[in-house]
């Protein structure tokens, strides 16, 4: 299983051939895992990954599973299982 490789940042078109995009609006990308990508933070595989590059966000509809966090310089992913 592949981990999520933030030690450079993060690139959506490194992992496009397995991430499935089901929402982009502005600044926030929302993906769903098809490839069975391991989670940054606990290595668990993940369900879809939030991508922001906002200061800020907000959450209509929390999450009923665990949630991850993952930060680079400029982004912040939010994983969830
Ligand atoms: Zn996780």
């Amino acid at each position: 299983m592949e981990t999520l490789d933030l030690s450079d940042g993060f690139s959506i078109h490194d992992y496009r051939h397995g991430l499935k995009l089901l929402r982009q609006d502005g600044e926030r990308t929302l993906l769903e895992n098809r490839a069975e990508y391991a989670c940054p933070a606990c290595g668990e595989p993940f369900e879809r990954l939030l991508v922001t590059e906002n200061a800020v966000h907000s959450f209509q509809t929390p999450p009923s599973g665990p949630i991850c966090l993952a930060r680079t310089g400029e982004k912040l992913l939010v994983l969830t299982h």
